[in-house]
């Protein structure tokens, strides 16, 4: 396998903005990504949000933001493994560094670990016949709201993404039920003041306190079972169900990697060094004194991380830093260094 000056793991924000730096840097780079897809945290959990606090963007959509960051981060050619989860970083007598997943071995002069709060996986719901149903009318994520257009839709779930997703899918599907197992919400006040009244003008139907405890169907979801607190029971026609009942988040394998951690996040210095020679991290994986778990903050931390791998690959050389306002982009793909 080719190697590469950085390898960059994780595709979220920060990888994608580590990947862009070090093509400034003309350094090449290689990122590894468990998903079969670019944008972390963004696009697993919330692709179709508006986000008002990437400087620059008064109010940028999730997938927008990432289809932006992957047009600009990929430029110089960045590679790019999806679906692979990297297991180890080997170091070799010579100082270079091996990068391990369960499909290959990839050679590199330096790691970046971007892998922010590692795998996310959704909750699963416990009612009877769900897991009979997943794919089938079940589901957990929302890839495209279009899907659910003229259906009869169940949300499960009173904090954000329930509450946002009733917001979302009211005006397009033909009826939203929502279903929480208690009588307060536990999303932010004003969405969950907006939901209480879609509910009080009989815009949605609202069960709560109540749980699902079962759905029903064949090949598809036909209807699901709701029993409320006073013990009442009925099931309701319904072609969609949605339970947003949080996720489980793993670091996964990044845990074993000998790096020094501080309640589960590695810890790095100012420069973004972890205690690994030749491994630097940033954005929502790591942590200093102050640290906060921003967009904007893991971009910043990509910039040093970058700088300072450069500077480890060409020791006693500081790294040259052109703004691209001044120097433009590199004119070349990057190479790696000699
Ligand atoms: C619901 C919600 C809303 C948010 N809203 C905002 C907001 O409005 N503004 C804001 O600034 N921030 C917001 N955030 C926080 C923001 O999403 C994170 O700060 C940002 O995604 C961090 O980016 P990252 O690249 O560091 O990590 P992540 O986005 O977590 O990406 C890490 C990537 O690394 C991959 N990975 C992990 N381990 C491995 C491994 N071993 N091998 C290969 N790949 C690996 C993961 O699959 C993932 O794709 C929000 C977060 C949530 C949950």
């Amino acid at each position: 396998m080719e190697s590469r000056d950085i390898t960059i793991i994780g595709g979220g924000p920060t990888g994608l903005a580590a990947a862009f730096r070090a093509g400034m840097h003309e350094a090449s780079a290689r990122i590894i990504e468990i998903a079969s897809q670019l944008g972390g945290q963004v696009t697993a959990l919330y692709p179709h949000k508006s986000i008002y606090d990437v400087f620059g963007f008064p109010e940028v959509m999730g997938k927008s933001l990432i289809s932006n960051l992957v047009q600009q981060g990929l430029q110089f050619g960045a590679d790019v493994r999806y679906g692979e989860t990297v297991q180890r970083i080997l170091r070799h007598d010579d100082g270079g560094l091996e990068v391990v997943t369960e499909c290959a071995s990839y050679p590199t002069r330096s790691v970046i670990i971007a892998g922010g709060i590692g795998t996310i996986t959704p909750r699963k719901h416990d009612a009877e016949g769900c897991d009979r149903l997943e794919g089938k009318g079940v589901n957990y994520a929302v890839s495209h709201p279009e899907a659910f257009r003229g259906k009869r839709l169940v949300i499960v779930g009173g904090g954000d993404s329930a509450l946002d997703w009733v917001m979302n899918l009211v005006e397009v599907a033909a009826r939203v039920t929502l279903v929480h197992r208690s009588d307060e919400f536990e999303g932010h006040a004003y969405t969950a003041h907006q939901v209480q009244q879609l509910a009080d003008h009989g815009r949605i139907h609202l069960y709560n306190p109540a749980v699902v405890t079962a759905v029903v169907g064949n090949e598809h979801l036909e209807g699901v079972t709701i029993r409320t607190d006073r013990g009442l029971v009925r099931t309701i026609e319904a072609d969609a169900l949605l339970p947003m009942i949080g996720f489980h988040m793993n670091l996964g394998p990044m845990a074993d990697w000998g790096l020094q951690m501080d309640q589960k996040k590695i810890l790095v210095n100012s420069r973004m060094e972890t205690n690994l020679p030749g491994v630097f991290a940033a954005g929502d994986v790591v942590t200093y004194s102050g640290k906060i778990k921003l967009i904007a903050t893991g971009f910043a931390e990509a910039a040093i991380a970058v700088k300072s791998a450069v500077e480890h690959m060409r020791p006693g050389q500081k790294a040259r830093l052109q703004y691209s306002s001044v120097g433009g982009l590199p004119k070349r793909r990057s190479q790696a260094f000699a």
